[in-house]
């Protein structure tokens, strides 16, 4: 799905002597790399504090612990996304609260929102899937109107930019009161193991955000909260250090492939081929196609008998992950998200590709469609 190796070999040399650096100066935990990262990151987002973390998920839970919601407050989210978006509300005993997507976009419907909205509801955690912004001028209308926090899980959109109907252009994760990414190495921008940030605009959210990511102290050995530990590592900075740099020639890379792949399908009526919503730039963190009338799994083998990798993102919805069954909810609730994960596909996409071997993954699909 990926092509880690190919990028790792056109920067091995700038990669190879950063790590060495720190082996050399053995600054392993809080060097020079973080604190250069978390100001090179605020200023490509535009964002007044970056707080970088251990992972993606603990980056959502530290998000819901620095606001201090209390078991039993409802969080509003997608049932169209990985796992993590729910795990921590789970964790943290809130409750989840699910609602279905918008069948263009898969991204969080906004009038479904609105319609889940109780006296109990604390925050909407919307989710930037795949790599294009969800409509973030109607969701914080939304949550202005009924005074609720805004946490964006931005793990598949970072660099995507949101055109608001103010008229001013922010970057994804930037928009809500805190915002969540992961450096997964998959991910758009991905370091070489495991690391996140949160954002913020907020100056006293950061400070709390940074006292949970801390053991919950402040002041050294003194703990004033329950906290965490979540760090990222140094090595893990020096990495994004590099890559930050060319996160967006890593999008026009991956807008390249997802374009020659709608060019190639656009005359096929099985499939239906990604759709950008006019408020938001797309980054390909995925690229999903809608099936009609197709053999799913027969493609995928057929793909695979071709050496071509494809994956199904999702093909559970949240409310029917057996560890997430809950009264509230059954099968037929969410029916958009439970037609998605009964007829999506996404293809190879990454920052890698030429024409030769995109011709060769597209004609491959057609041939089996024809
Ligand atoms: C990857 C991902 C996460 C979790 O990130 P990790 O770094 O793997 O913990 C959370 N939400 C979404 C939507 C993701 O894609």
């Amino acid at each position: 799905m990926v092509d880690l190796a190919g990028q790792y070999q056109k920067i091995k040399p700038e990669v190879d002597s950063a790590i060495a650096e720190i082996l050399t100066n053995t600054s392993f935990i809080n060097g020079p790399a973080v604190k250069q990262f978390q100001q090179s990151l605020e200023k490509y987002l535009g964002v007044k504090h970056v707080i970088p973390c251990a992972n993606g998920t603990d980056a959502l839970q530290v998000a819901m612990m620095a606001l201090n919601l209390q078991p039993g407050d409802e969080v509003i989210t997608t049932s169209f996304t990985f796992i993590a978006t729910a795990e921590v509300i789970a964790l943290l005993q809130l409750t989840p609260v699910l609602v279905d997507v918008d069948p263009d976009t898969f991204n969080i419907d906004p009038d479904a929102i609105e319609k889940a909205i109780t006296s109990r509801t604390k925050a909407i955690v919307p989710v930037h899937l795949f790599g294009q912004c969800s409509d973030m001028d109607r969701i914080m209308e939304i949550a202005h109107r009924h005074q609720l926090y805004v946490i964006e899980d931005n793990a598949q959109a970072i660099g995507a930019d949101f055109h608001s109907k103010d008229g001013s252009v922010r970057k994804a994760g930037t928009i809500g009161h805190i915002g969540c990414t992961s450096f997964f190495p998959s991910k758009n921008l991905g370091c070489y193991g495991d690391g996140g940030a949160i954002f913020t605009n907020d100056d006293a959210m950061a400070e709390q955000i940074r006292i949970v990511v801390n053991h919950g102290m402040k002041v050294r050995y003194y703990h004033d909260y329950v906290g965490v530990n979540s760090r990222l590592d140094s090595i893990q900075a020096a990495v994004l250090n590099i890559k930050l740099k060319r996160l967006d020639d890593y999008a026009e890379a991956r807008r390249y492939a997802a374009n020659y792949y709608n060019n190639a399908f656009a005359a096929c009526d099985k499939l239906k081929t990604p759709v950008t919503a006019n408020f938001t730039t797309h980054v390909f963190h995925q690229y999903t196609l809608v099936t009609h009338c197709v053999n799913r799994e027969k493609l995928m083998a057929h793909l695979q008998s071709k050496g071509i990798a494809s994956a199904i993102y999702y093909p559970v919805p949240l409310h029917l992950q057996k560890a997430y069954l809950d009264p509230r909810y059954k099968k037929g609730d969410f029916p958009v998200t439970e037609q998605l994960c009964k007829t999506v596909i996404s293809l190879p996409i990454h920052t890698e590709f030429d024409d030769e071997t995109l011709k060769y993954v597209t004609s491959s699909v057609l041939e089996f469609l024809k």
